[in-house]
């Protein structure tokens, strides 16, 4: 037996590319510098996953930003310079936006060009993110539609339009950013999974959700410390998440406080482990990340269980999510053993 391995999303961008160890850093390349600047920081990511055995691969997100953002800036019908005050999350921290203002339109592929770069370069499963509806519209405000809704659907159409044409290229899976989620319980299961539905919408390829409870920022570090010791925040949403038609559900177990009996509701999906801690520098050991997804085959059955970080590596210093992956990979290898 075997037990296939992942990653959430990002990977730190090396120190010559863009301001390192930060959320969101500023580049350091300019126009064709810079795409060229990328594609060799992404081929090295997609070599190391090869070299350390990482089964589904992802190029790091080396080419944007901001994980919202990154997508929008092609998108027409945003003002950029109409920021917005806004509070994000249900009002966990507020942030300066961009504004739509305009009919929303996709004018150009915004990942296509970047990812027939990195299929040319893998023989491997290579995965694609993006931000799902309902988080967009919880980065940007709404100063055109009737509401948050209908914005959020015509940003899962749009997103639909740019993931068939990436699985068309050959994308294995296609995994949507929905951190939103666990902030508006409700509204996710009245209509976060519905759009995210529309997103996915004819695609035969793999289609992953990624949900957690953020980035290890002050914030959410605060945050978190009102949730109480067990958060069952996923019980709302997680019936009407297994009876969707999404294939895989991404989600933090170490050093979580997801009671992991939760993930029995998810019995129709395969489900990404995160065995890595993205919020600590503190290197895993194979046997911690092993006794993770040991604990977590109570509930899930083996056959679903795929190996990954808890969210995304990007703030981290480059070494520390080398050895993390490699940990990963190691620790997985050392679950599917028990298996045999
Ligand atoms: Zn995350």
């Amino acid at each position: 037996m075997t037990i296939k391995t992942t990653i959430a999303g990002s990977l730190p961008k090396p120190i010559w590319l863009a301001e390192p160890e930060k959320l969101w850093g500023e580049w350091k390349l300019k126009d064709t510098e810079l795409f060229i600047g990328q594609c060799e920081a992404a081929l090295n990511w997609i070599k190391f996953q090869e070299n350390t055995g990482v089964d589904i691969i992802s190029d790091g997100e080396q080419f944007r930003k901001h994980f919202v953002h990154g997508f929008l800036e092609l998108i027409h019908g945003i003002d950029w310079n109409k920021m917005t005050t806004m509070g994000i999350r249900n009002d966990r921290y507020d942030a300066e936006v961009p504004t739509v203002v305009n009919e929303l339109k996709r004018l150009n592929s915004v990942h296509s060009k970047s990812t027939e770069y990195c299929l040319k370069n893998t023989s491997k499963d290579f995965k694609i993110t993006l931000p799902g509806p309902m988080t967009i519209c919880d980065t940007i405000a709404n100063g055109f539609y009737s509401s948050r809704k209908e914005m959020a659907y015509e940003f899962a159409k749009i997103l639909n339009a740019e993931a068939l044409e990436l699985e068309k290229l050959g994308v294995h899976t296609i995994q949507f950013d929905e951190p939103a989620f666990n902030a508006f319980t409700k509204e996710a299961s009245e209509w976060g999974v519905e759009l995210l539905e529309v997103a996915a919408s004819g695609l035969k390829c793999k289609t992953a959700v990624h949900i957690c409870y953020g980035y290890g920022i002050k914030q959410n570090i605060d945050w978190k410390k009102t949730l109480g010791n067990e958060w069952k925040q996923y019980e709302d949403f997680f019936p009407t998440l297994n009876n969707s038609s999404i294939d895989q559900v991404s989600l933090e177990c170490a050093n979580s406080r997801v009671p992991l009996e939760v993930l029995k509701m998810l019995n129709s999906k395969e489900i990404l482990v995160g065995v890595i801690d993205v919020a600590s520098l503190k290197i895993e050991t194979p046997e911690e990340v092993f006794k993770i997804l040991n604990e977590v085959s109570k509930y899930v059955d083996y056959k679903n269980i795929i190996a990954c970080t808890n969210c995304g590596m990007a703030p981290m210093p480059y070494n520390i999510a080398e050895k993390k992956i490699k940990s990963l990979v190691a620790g997985a290898n050392l679950f599917a053993k028990s298996y045999n």
